[in-house]
């Protein structure tokens, strides 16, 4: 007999992305749900991964990654960001973002500690810091902007306060965070013993000419913060599930001691393909041009329904707010969307604590233009 389940996330279901993305397949809906490109990686970089794996680099890499991504991914940060990490000892590489986060909190947080999570938030920080036995603090964003409000943050902080977890570019408002808000931030920690979660998977995709401010760009900030940043959203290559966290040499440590117990290592070819691919710096660097104007052309369609839309500073997400298209609730109406319009959608209330519901939805605009205007043919009933 299966001995008594005692859960240790009881009420942890399946995440609201394949519960949509099973319910679009099934509807024949257009996926415009979970976030992932619909459209293939640029062929090189598959050249380079094979390439890698006829040479016959397939075994075990070093328990941090091979030197030669992170010396890659260590001269980036530098020419993009001005801070430099060291490679041998500042830079570890992941099996995606998600294991970054998990890990980093696992490295730092111990029962009790408080983390500090914005709300709204990716689904995995929550479920993260109660299996590493902390306490969520939630601090909303500002209603309708989805600014932080330092007021509230700093009112969160307290002495059992471990670690905040911070998302710019935001998934899933799209908010960039400008450089003075950086240094507010900066400038709360300043006194505390708080460490810094940055997630800055979206870092290549900010828009109107935004630059993205990386915690890396503000020293003393760097000083206390684990950096993660996902290959997959950069180059197209969500299923690849390879990422990286750049932190001081001492936290490194610490978190590599977690690291090296849950993954051990990471997919060998993928880390030299990647390596080899990201000598050329344009594929990167055209990414904002690439997502702006995706970005435009959905909008562009959105005007002709009556959504309402809200900014999208940032990331490949574009809310709407649906009060003026129906009365269901935010997870009903993207149900009904899916099922009866043919196009899946994210409710925000994903992101929240159970109950929230502002009649915000989310697109994907990380699709082929014609996959944008089938979804948009579909929405203009709306
Ligand atoms: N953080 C945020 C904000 C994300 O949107 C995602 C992508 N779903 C992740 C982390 C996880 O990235 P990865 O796929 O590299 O694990
Ligand atoms: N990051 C993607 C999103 O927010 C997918 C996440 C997932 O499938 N877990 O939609």
């Amino acid at each position: 007999m299966t001995p008594h389940l005692d859960s240790r996330l009881p009420k942890v279901g399946t995440t609201i992305f394949t519960v949509m993305s099973g319910l679009a397949t099934e509807k024949g809906a257009v996926n415009l749900g979970q976030g992932f490109p619909d459209f293939n990686c640029d062929p090189r970089l598959v050249h380079d991964v094979t390439h890698a794996m006829t040479e016959g680099l397939n075994q075990y890499p070093p328990m941090t990654g091979v030197p030669v991504l992170r010396d890659a991914i260590a001269a980036k940060i530098q020419n993009l960001y001005g801070r430099r990490y060291d490679p041998v000892t500042e830079i570890t590489v992941t099996a995606g973002a998600t294991q970054a986060i998990l890990t980093a909190i696992l490295a730092i947080v111990h029962p009790g500690d408080e983390v500090i999570v914005l709300e709204p938030c990716y689904d995995s920080y929550v479920p993260n810091i109660e299996l590493a036995g902390g306490v969520v603090v939630r601090v909303p964003l500002t209603p309708g902007t989805f600014r932080p409000d330092f007021d509230k943050i700093s009112a969160a902080l307290s002495p059992r306060t471990r670690a905040i977890i911070v998302n710019s570019p935001h998934n899933p408002s799209g908010t960039v965070w400008t450089e003075d808000e950086m240094r507010q931030l900066q400038d709360l920690l300043a006194p505390t013993n708080v460490f810094l979660i940055s997630d800055e998977v979206y870092e290549h995709m900010v828009f109107d000419g935004r630059a993205h401010q990386s915690a890396a760009r503000f020293p003393e900030l760097a000083e206390r913060t684990f950096i993660v940043s996902s290959f997959g959203k950069t180059y197209h290559v969500t299923g690849w599930k390879i990422g990286f966290v750049a932190a001081p040499a001492a936290m490194s440590a610490e978190f590599r001691k977690v690291h090296q117990f849950n993954v051990f290592t990471v997919n060998t070819p993928v880390q030299f393909g990647l390596a080899s691919f990201m000598a050329d710096p344009k594929p990167y660097l055209e990414l904002p041009a690439f997502y702006q104007r995706k970005r435009d052309l959905f909008r562009e369609g959105l005007q002709r329904t009556r959504f309402k839309l809200l900014p999208s500073e940032g990331t490949y997400f574009q809310c709407v707010d649906i009060s003026a298209v129906s009365d269901l609730k935010e997870a009903e109406f993207c149900m009904w969307l899916t099922t009866e319009i043919g196009v899946a959608a994210i409710p925000l209330s994903a992101f929240y604590d159970a109950g929230f519901d502002q009649r915000v939805v989310r697109f994907c605009f990380a699709k082929k233009d014609e996959t944008l205007q089938l979804a948009l043919e579909r929405l203009a009933k709306l």
